[in-house]
């Protein structure tokens, strides 16, 4: 093992949208950063690229160039006949390409004085003491006081320092299906007890896809031939392209951190179960672990006692996320009656305004700001 003599005040392991962000509010105060990722950008990442309000109040980049579409009108269905159709001029979210949202994140990134490498294997991160940490990667040994694991739902970091698996997890199918200028730019959601599909509009095409978002015995996994179908069904016979799956990391209500090692994004399972939303959670915990580490540093605390703190009142939102999806796809009857007389105006409004989800169902001021 090569040990290379420079220090970096923080290594992150993971360039997506977690990594980025975590980046970006380090080098404002100055910190040296390494960002690690097992691939070169432009990657593809397997998402639909919606992107809500919410998130973007906490985006260290201005994304205004890459939006393709605002979800003015959006579209619920519970069963054939009913479907509850919403509409707000600001829109709840807009759409991305996700890998162009990615490659412009990370370039962005760069430019703030980040240093990266392209890595094949993450081997090793052992915890010495409070000072020190060592990572391996490709036969070489860096030292650095903290490491932030922002490498998606099938995290490494996760499992070399927590020796921890997320036992059920969940995940998605998407694809492209061309769009004609003509069709009706409707953002829908289909649910049914065994899990949601999605038709999201982008400039020249729709992202068309299906997943799971509740894991249990009794419920069937979607497969690529039930989006297949889907399109069928949706689009008369329309072809899907460019088809891509990836699990959604969402069992992290639980998850603290230790040993300086902080897990953001999708590798702590930070995802929402209701609609899959990930992004958000992954920058506002790339953003927190990141101001974690500087108070600890400005003011002698420990960056994981902060950081923990953090977590607590993201998991007090994670579990009402749990909770309307109990309900959503435990009851699609009673939500659709819900959301037609008067939870769907709410979230519409909620949504477009950037609210959280406590702060959209009238709980105390969100406590994440
Ligand atoms: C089909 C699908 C559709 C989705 N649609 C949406 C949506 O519309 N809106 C939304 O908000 N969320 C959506 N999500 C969830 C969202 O994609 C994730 O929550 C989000 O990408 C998490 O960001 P992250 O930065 O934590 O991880 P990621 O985006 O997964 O980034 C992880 C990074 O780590 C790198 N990496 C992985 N392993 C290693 C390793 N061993 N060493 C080094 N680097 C590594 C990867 O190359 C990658 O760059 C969707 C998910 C799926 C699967």
């Amino acid at each position: 093992m090569k040990q290379n003599n420079k220090i970096f005040d923080v290594i992150i392991i993971g360039a997506g949208p977690a990594g980025c962000t975590c980046a970006q509010y380090l080098r404002q105060s100055n910190l040296k950063v390494l960002l690690l990722d097992k691939n070169n950008f432009p990657r593809h990442k397997p998402c639909a690229g919606g992107i809500t309000m919410k998130t973007i109040k906490h985006l260290p980049i201005d994304i205004k160039h890459l939006v393709q579409h605002t979800a003015k009108n959006m579209k619920f269905s519970f069963s054939e006949n009913q479907s509850v159709e919403l509409q707000n001029d600001t829109g709840s979210c807009v759409m991305v390409i996700r890998d162009e949202f990615d490659n412009y994140f990370f370039t962005e990134t760069l430019k703030t004085g980040v240093d990266f490498q392209k890595i094949s294997k993450l081997e090793g991160i052992k915890y010495e003491n409070e000072q020190l940490i060592d990572v391996c990667f490709d036969g070489n040994k860096m030292s650095t006081r903290y490491v932030v694991g922002a490498d998606g739902a099938n995290s490494k970091v996760r499992k070399l320092a927590y020796d921890k698996q997320h036992l059920h997890p969940v995940s998605a199918y998407e694809g492209k299906v061309t769009r004609q200028i003509k069709d009706n730019a409707v953002t829908e959601f289909v649910f049914n007890e065994s899990g949601y599909a999605w038709i999201f509009p982008k400039s020249d095409h729709y992202n068309v896809g299906i997943g799971n978002l509740i894991s249990k015995k009794h419920i069937r996994k979607r497969t690529k031939e039930d989006l297949f179908n889907f399109v069928a069904e949706r689009f008369k016979g329309r072809e899907i392209t460019d088809i891509t799956a990836f699990p959604i990391g969402t069992e992290g209500i639980d998850y603290t951190s230790k040993n300086n090692v902080l897990l953001v994004g999708d590798a702590a399972g930070l995802a929402e179960t209701l609609l899959g939303e990930g992004i958000y959670n992954a920058v506002i915990s790339g953003k927190y672990a990141a101001q974690s580490i500087i108070d600890s540093r400005e003011n002698n605390k420990s960056a994981t006692t902060l950081y923990n703190s953090f977590l607590k009142k993201l998991s007090d939102e994670l579990a009402l996320y749990n909770k309307g999806a109990k309900i959503l796809y435990g009851f699609p009857k009673i939500s659709y009656f819900a959301m037609k007389l008067w939870l769907g105006e709410k979230f519409m409004t909620g949504y477009s305004n950037g609210q959280t989800l406590s702060e959209i169902m009238g709980k105390k001021k969100s406590v994440i700001t």
